[in-house]
C-alpha cells in the first residue's frame, strides 16, 4: 500500500511533548472528521449517499450529538434511519415469519419450523446490527489518517536526523498506539533499519513506562500517612498520565478541558 507523507502535523505533535504524539494526532483527526460531517458536507448529495449507507459508531455519534448543529445531525440521522429501516425490513419480516411458525406450529412450512432455524436467523439479524454499528465513516477517516501519520513517523525517523533526536528524547507512545507503529515499521523498514528502530523504540517505551509507573506509585503514596510525599501538580496528574500511557487518551478528559476553553468542536 502506498502512503503519503504528512510531516507538519507529525512534527507539531512530537514537539508538543505529550505522553503520546499519536493520541494528539488522533484527537485532531477525529475533531476534523466531526466538523466535516456537520459542516457543508451535510448538504452534499455524494456525502449523504455515504452517510445513508454507513453510519457512525456510538462513541462518535455521542460527540456529534454534543455539537450545536442539531439540524445538521437531524438531517443526517433522519435519512440514515430511513435507509436503515429499508434494509432492516426484509430481515425483520423473514425472522418474524419464522418466529410465528415456530411459536404457533400452524401455517405453511410450520412442520419444519424449529428452534435452530429461528435461532440461526436471529443470530444473523444480530450480526447485521452489530456490523452496522462498527462500520463507521469517522473511524475510517481517523484510521486512514493514523496510518499516514505512522508512515510519516518512520520516514522522518529514517531520513531526518533532527526528527530522530527529538523522537528519541521524547516520551514515546501509549500502548494503544504502539502496535500501529510496530506494524508499520515491520511493513516499510528494511531489515537493518527495522532492527535499529525497534532497539531504540523498545528502550524509549520501557523508560517512559517506568517513569509513569514510578509517578503513579508516588501518587498512591500521597494517600498514605506513613509517607510524607509532597502533593504537587505533577503528582496529581500522574494518574491521568498512566491511564493515557496504558490505554490512550480519554475523550472525556479532552471534552472537559475543551468545555472550559470553548465549543466542543472548536479549532485546535
Ligand atoms: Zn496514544
Amino acid at each position: 500500500m502506498k502512503y503519503e507523507l504528512d510531516t507538519i502535523p507529525v512534527w507539531d505533535a512530537l514537539r508538543a511533548e505529550t505522553e503520546c504524539a499519536l493520541c494528539l494526532l488522533e484527537r485532531r483527526s477525529r475533531n476534523n472528521a466531526l466538523r466535516y460531517f456537520l459542516g457543508p458536507a451535510v448538504m452534499a448529495p455524494e456525502v449523504r449517499v455515504q452517510t445513508n449507507q454507513r453510519g457512525f459508531a456510538p462513541h462518535n455519534l455521542r460527540l456529534l450529538a454534543k455539537d450545536q448543529n442539531k439540524l445538521g445531525l437531524a438531517l443526517l440521522a433522519h435519512t440514515r434511519l430511513k435507509t436503515l429501516r429499508a434494509h432492516l425490513a426484509a430481515r425483520s419480516a423473514k425472522l418474524e415469519n419464522l418466529a410465528s411458525k415456530v411459536s404457533t406450529k400452524t401455517g405453511p412450512g410450520a412442520a419444519w419450523a424449529s428452534k435452530p432455524v429461528v435461532a440461526t436467523q436471529a443470530r444473523e439479524f444480530a450480526n447485521y446490527l452489530r456490523q452496522q454499528e462498527k462500520d463507521c465513516l469517522i473511524d475510517e477517516k481517523v484510521g486512514n489518517d493514523l496510518e499516514r501519520y505512522c508512515y510519516t513517523v518512520l520516514q522522518l525517523w529514517k531520513e531526518d536526523p533532527d526528527f530522530r533526536r527529538t523522537w528519541e528524547a521524547g516520551k514515546g507512545l501509549c500502548l494503544h498506539h504502539m502496535p500501529s507503529v510496530l506494524e508499520m515499521a515491520a511493513a516499510v523498514l528494511d531489515a537493518r533499519r527495522l532492527g535499529e528502530f525497534l532497539v531504540g523504540f523498545l528502550a524509549l517505551q520501557n523508560t517512559n513506562l517506568a517513569r509513569v509507573e514510578n509517578d503513579l506509585l508516588g501518587f498512591t503514596q500521597t494517600f498514605d500517612s506513613t509517607h510524607s510525599r509532597e502533593i504537587t501538580g505533577n503528582t496529581v496528574a500522574a494518574l491521568n498520565r498512566a491511564l493515557q500511557k496504558t490505554s490512550g487518551e480519554f475523550q472525556e478528559y479532552q471534552e472537559e478541558s475543551k468545555a472550559r476553553r470553548g465549543p466542543l468542536l472548536g479549532a485546535h
